[in-house]
């Protein structure tokens, strides 16, 4: 083990002065923090791993006995409906405007610029109604679209996947 340093010491402060408030009663600092959040994709993460290699990928339920055996997007690692685990399988990158809205303000971790077209886009194949966002035009209730997929330089979420006119 090391010693420890004995001799003289000189230093210096090298933060930045806090901003202040004077509220009258009290000093009040504003003191800016920052953290780091670990989000794990856990059993979905080849749903996200499939965007950035351009492919969309649901789950499937094949269990025999299931009650409504269906095709998940997005994806579910787990059948809601008989809880048994279910398989990966790629979709169609196409499908209908099953509905639309317009976003002004988006939720927090959504990093786009508003205002935009929230999509509701119905596939064949799949039993959900995926939701993403139309890059570019006006969306019609019906309106064929198609992926398109952040492959270069992706996110690495939700919105490596996006919509244009088909
Ligand atoms: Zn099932």
């Amino acid at each position: 083990m090391a010693k420890p340093y004995e001799g003289p010491l000189s230093t210096e402060y090298i933060g930045e002065p806090l901003e202040l408030y004077d509220d009258k009663k009290a000093w009040v600092v504003r003191w800016p923090r920052s953290l780091e959040h670990r989000h794990t994709y856990g059993l979905l993460t080849p749903f996200f791993k499939g965007l950035t290699q351009g492919k969309l990928l649901a789950t499937k339920c094949v269990n025999p006995k299931c009650p409504a055996p269906s095709v998940w997007l997005p994806p579910r690692a787990d059948c809601p409906d008989c809880y048994e685990r279910m398989e990966w399988i790629e979709v169609p990158p196409e499908g209908k405007i099953y509905t639309f809205t317009m976003l002004d303000y988006a939720g927090i971790g959504i990093e786009m610029k508003t205002p935009y077209w929230q999509i509701d886009v119905e596939i064949e194949g799949v039993d959900t109604i995926f939701k993403g966002w139309l890059k570019e035009g006006k969306p019609e209730i019906g309106m064929p679209v198609k992926a398109v997929f952040r492959t270069e330089n992706p996110t690495h979420t939700i919105l490596d996947i996006y919509w244009v006119p088909k």
